[in-house]
């Protein structure tokens, strides 16, 4: 059986966490540089107020309320279309 100091097993055991943390922080960085922020979100939920232009985040509904002017937004079918359901 291999002996092992106490002190070196714990810092064997902290390293192996540092590891997996740094390896998970590298592939969601290499994700959000490749594909954006806005993907991770449905393209349903991305809206863009007809009056003022803004774009926001709302529930997957028909209607929505601009958060910036309070106007009502309706759907657009344009946006549909390029999506697969
Ligand atoms: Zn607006």
């Amino acid at each position: 059986m291999i002996n092992l100091d106490f002190s070196l097993a714990i810092g064997l055991y902290l390293l192996l966490i540092l590891l997996v943390i740094v390896s998970f922080w590298i592939v969601f960085e290499n994700r959000i540089k490749r594909k954006g922020v806005l993907p991770l979100l449905p393209k349903r939920n991305i809206w863009h107020c007809s009056i003022c232009a803004h774009i926001y985040i709302d529930k997957e509904t028909e209607i929505s309320v601009c958060p910036r002017c309070k106007s009502y937004n309706k759907r657009e079918e344009k946006r549909e279309r390029g999506e697969k359901k």
